[in-house]
């Protein structure tokens, strides 16, 4: 038995759990299960065998049951490889995947908040069902969280996204009804993670737990009142205590007699379940079908002439008739939005964001740079291979991609020359630029890997 986990708390899981606890008990003796996602936006299902093992330099992976594309690994270091600077997968512990799939995020879903969404494991998830389309909230209300979550949706070449860094009560007040669907993924006490983070087990006390309950309370308040009539809030939290799960969904019920509870409540627990403790429930409020999507407000930040006609020339000799973006950029300009000297395309459906800190308002295209319009990172990795005119493909595991990713020049066919997309494995890895047989690195300064 782990004799760091608190007394108080094995005190309370005996009697929770009476005949399984020693099982429990002894589930702290093994490693915590480890697993990736494999984003559906960049890999086919075709391919995930191949990806897992680039991934994980083995053959070993099993699929986690009822999460598409997600495998458990025991090998390897995912985190390392140029596939993962890529976007092409999210490393994610298996239990924390299956909150979003209460969601029941179909085409009829336009708007969805994640609420606590850092670092973006279910944010990113949310994404891939979405798939480009209508709005996603992700907010955290913790300033340095919030940049890990926003620079998660870029490598994950998410387009329809918000990035917010609010409270969640200023939110509420700013977007009433408005939300199809929110998820609340609430700060707890941890308990299930106290395998795979034991310094959770440091900052865990029976006050901490009631200070995390009376919080989720709120947090679920904050949630009702953005949500739409015939919406849907998934609530789940990563502890056992009963204050935090159970009894928090009694609480809610009692104080909002117009839900139900849809799916769940489910536990995970990491003796019967392989993964971490994850506890999830479903809330379904009565009264008809969702609010129908709406047309974008006014945007009053679309770029000018001058500045629209040096995007058309970027578009025009670096990608491709066929993009789909290049196309929603040329069709759909009022989605453009400037912020300072930076282009982006706002999400289908955008509120009005003046007042609230955004850190990233649906897909950032570029910059206007000396008269120049520069392609941004964001935009390498929402693209496909086949959209840029000139490509240059490494293989993910040879040492160029690495290269690349150190901020290191890659060489090329002497012939090209020109704005490039750097791939791995036909992923985008990000821009270059082709001359004399040489790929210039415009790889972000602070994204480079130490080689
Ligand atoms: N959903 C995330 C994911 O899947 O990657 C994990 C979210 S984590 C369980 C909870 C998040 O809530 C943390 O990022 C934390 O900073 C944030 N948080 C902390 N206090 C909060 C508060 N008072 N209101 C809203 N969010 C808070």
């Amino acid at each position: 038995m782990d004799t760091r986990l608190p007394i108080e708390f094995t005190d309370r899981m005996g009697v929770q759990l009476g005949e399984s606890y020693d099982d429990f008990i002894r589930s702290y003796e093994q490693p915590a299960y480890r697993a990736l996602r494999l984003n559906r936006q960049k890999v086919l299902p075709v391919d995930d065998a191949l990806m897992c093992r680039i991934a994980t330099g083995s053959d070993t992976c099993e699929a986690v049951g009822g999460v598409d594309g997600a495998y458990r690994y025991t090998e390897g270091s995912p985190g390392k490889s140029p596939l993962h600077a890529a976007g092409a997968y999210y490393i994610q512990e298996p239990s924390a995947m299956y909150p979003v799939t209460l969601l029941d995020i179909d085409e009829d879903v336009h708007k969805v908040l994640d609420l606590c969404a850092a670092p973006g494991g279910k944010t990113t998830q949310i994404a891939d069902k979405m798939r480009g389309r209508g709005l996603l909230v992700a907010n955290e209300v913790i300033p340095s969280r919030a940049k890990i979550l926003s620079g998660n949706i870029e490598r994950m070449g998410i387009e329809n996204a918000l990035v917010i860094n609010e409270d969640p009560e200023v939110l509420s007040e700013r977007f009433p009804l408005y939300f199809d669907r929110i998820l609340v993924d609430a700060p707890c006490s941890g308990e299930g993670m106290f395998r795979k983070n034991p310094e959770a087990v440091d900052q865990w006390s029976p006050d901490n737990v009631k200070m995390c309950a009376k919080r989720q309370d709120f947090l679920l308040d904050c949630a009702v009142s953005m949500l739409s009539v015939g919406g849907r809030i998934v609530y789940s939290t990563c502890t056992f205590s009963p204050e935090e799960d159970e009894e928090c969904v009694d609480r809610f019920l009692m104080r909002h007699p117009e839900f139900t509870v849809c799916a769940g409540p489910k536990k995970l627990y990491p003796h019967d379940f392989r993964g971490e403790g994850q506890f999830m429930v479903a809330f379904a409020r009565a009264g008809g079908s969702p609010v129908p999507a709406v047309s974008p407000v006014p945007n009053s930040q679309v770029p000018g002439r001058a500045e629209y006609t040096l995007l058309c020339e970027f578009l025009a000799e670096t990608l491709r008739k066929d993009c789909a973006i290049a196309n929603t950029i040329r069709n759909e300009k009022d989605r453009l939005a400037g912020f300072g000297d930076s282009l982006y395309l706002l999400p289908e459906i955008c509120p009005d964001l003046k007042g609230i800190k955004v850190l990233r308002a649906g897909l950032k295209i570029g910059t206007y740079k000396r008269g120049r319009f520069e392609p941004d990172h964001a935009l390498s990795h929402a693209l496909k291979k086949d959209d840029a005119k000139i490509v240059i493909d490494l293989d993910p595991q040879g040492k160029e991609a690495l290269q690349y990713l150190s901020g290191m020049t890659v060489s090329c066919d002497a012939s090209v020359k020109g704005i490039c997309l750097v791939c791995a494995a036909g992923i985008p890895l990000g821009w270059g630029k082709a001359v004399g047989g040489i790929v210039k690195n415009h790889y972000p300064k602070g994204l480079r890997i130490l080689s």
